[in-house]
């Protein structure tokens, strides 16, 4: 059965077993199937050997967290988010007829239409305030402890950059969005906002392996940012997926367009210089780097949150080589047990490191850790906060 994976790519991997410490579900399964390797084999059987994919076939594609850790630990060069993305998409919407759960593919569904995405916010909040939504449910919804019934206003200074805002994030996060805002005009680049037709990247969809809802939202972003203007992002989830989308579209067009993106913190990385931030000694927070998948596995790009953390914060490392916090997506919303087990792990690495603060620039990394009771920030708002033109 052809699952849509190059055969090439799904030759690559020489079953080393290199990657398997640095994939979460094996660290916390100590599953084969549960493994990288484990995963191109079934993969293989299944679009070379003709083998039936079964439960145990879905199982194993289903429990990846899709953070790509294998991919930097790979000598080989595997490319396992081009494998397991149109395995994940066959499964869900293909001929083997296993779709995402049916709330979680009309939750992506509704966040092309942002003002529904803003007003079932506001309910959600309000329903927090009234006690209506169970502390448990919210917390098995992935929703923040405390949900805005307020929303920053942002406006646009011109049309510099363009600053990404997405679907849930600015719902949610907006806050974080206009810190970021803030620290882009501090180097004396106006920021442009985008319309409503870049409301969503279509990450959600395209980890959920609903492939052409995440293609649909591709070319409704595209259409809404036109141009050359560098587009900043301030969420690792979606700056990977915008960059991607020359992969997932495979037009000129689409390639051009992701070669202008940039994570927000690489951008400023080259400009820290022109701002201007003052941080008393008295009053630098010991800051704990937590590092998004998508940022350091896709990306590639987290040394630049160091970067522009440096001068406002005191950093510490954590000691686990950057292994999966297990936010995934909706991934803790369909996983919750293995999202949790891998969460265990990060949060012992965090006790280790000592610090009282974790800052991450992933909202879902950001969320899943503060459902836990850890104290998240956005590396954006600790640097707006130390800027001397408040
Ligand atoms: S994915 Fe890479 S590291 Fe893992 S077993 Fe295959 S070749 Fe080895
Ligand atoms: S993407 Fe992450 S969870 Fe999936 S196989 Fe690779 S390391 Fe494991």
């Amino acid at each position: 059965m052809d699952l849509g994976i190059r055969d090439d790519e799904l030759a690559t991997c020489v079953a080393c077993g290199l990657c398997l410490p640095h994939c979460p579900t094996y660290r916390v399964t100590g599953e084969e199937a549960l493994s990288p390797r484990g995963r191109v084999a079934v993969m293989r059987q299944v679009q070379w050997d003709g083998a039936h994919p079964d439960a145990s076939f879905a199982y194993s594609l289903e429990t990846c967290v899709q953070c790509r850790g294998c991919e930097t630990a790979c000598p080989s060069g595997v490319p396992f988010g081009h494998l397991i993305e149109p395995a994940r998409e066959t499964l869900a919407d293909g001929v083997l007829r296993h779709p995402a759960p049916r709330p979680l593919r009309l939750a992506v569904r509704s966040l092309r239409w942002h003002r529904l995405v803003l007003a079932g916010s506001t309910l959600l909040a309000l329903a927090q305030r009234l006690r209506l939504l169970p502390a448990r449910l919210s917390r098995r919804l992935g929703l923040p402890a405390r949900l805005p019934l307020r929303r920053p206003r942002l406006a646009a200074s011109g049309a510099g950059v363009w600053l990404f805002t997405g679907c849930v994030m600015d719902a949610w996060m907006r806050d974080v969005h206009a810190d970021a805002q803030r620290v882009v005009e501090a180097t004396g680049t106006s920021v442009a906002l985008p319309p409503s037709g870049a409301a969503c990247c279509g990450a959600l969809a395209q980890h959920a392996g609903m492939g052409r809802e995440a293609r649909a939202a591709a070319r409704r972003t595209m259409a809404a940012l036109p141009g050359d203007t560098p587009i900043l992002v301030d969420s690792a989830g979606c700056g990977a997926m915008l960059k991607d989308y020359g992969h997932l579209l495979g037009t000129p067009e689409a390639e051009a367009f992701g070669a202008r993106v940039r994570d927000i913190h690489e951008w400023l990385a080259e400009r820290m210089p022109d701002i201007t931030v003052a941080v008393p000694d008295a009053e630098r927070p010991v800051v704990a780097v937590q590092d998004p998948c998508h940022l350091r596995h896709v990306q590639r790009a987290h040394a630049s949150v160091r970067t522009v953390l440096a001068p406002v914060a005191t950093l510490v490392e954590l000691d686990d080589e950057g292994l999966c916090c297990g936010a995934g997506g909706a991934y803790a919303a369909v996983q919750p047990v293995l999202a949790t087990t891998i969460r265990d792990r990060k949060l012992a690495a965090i006790a280790r490191a000592g610090a009282p603060l974790v800052a991450s620039a992933n909202p879902g990394c950001a969320l899943h850790l503060a459902a836990a009771g850890v104290d998240v920030v956005h590396p954006c708002t600790l640097l707006a906060r130390a800027l001397t033109d408040r």
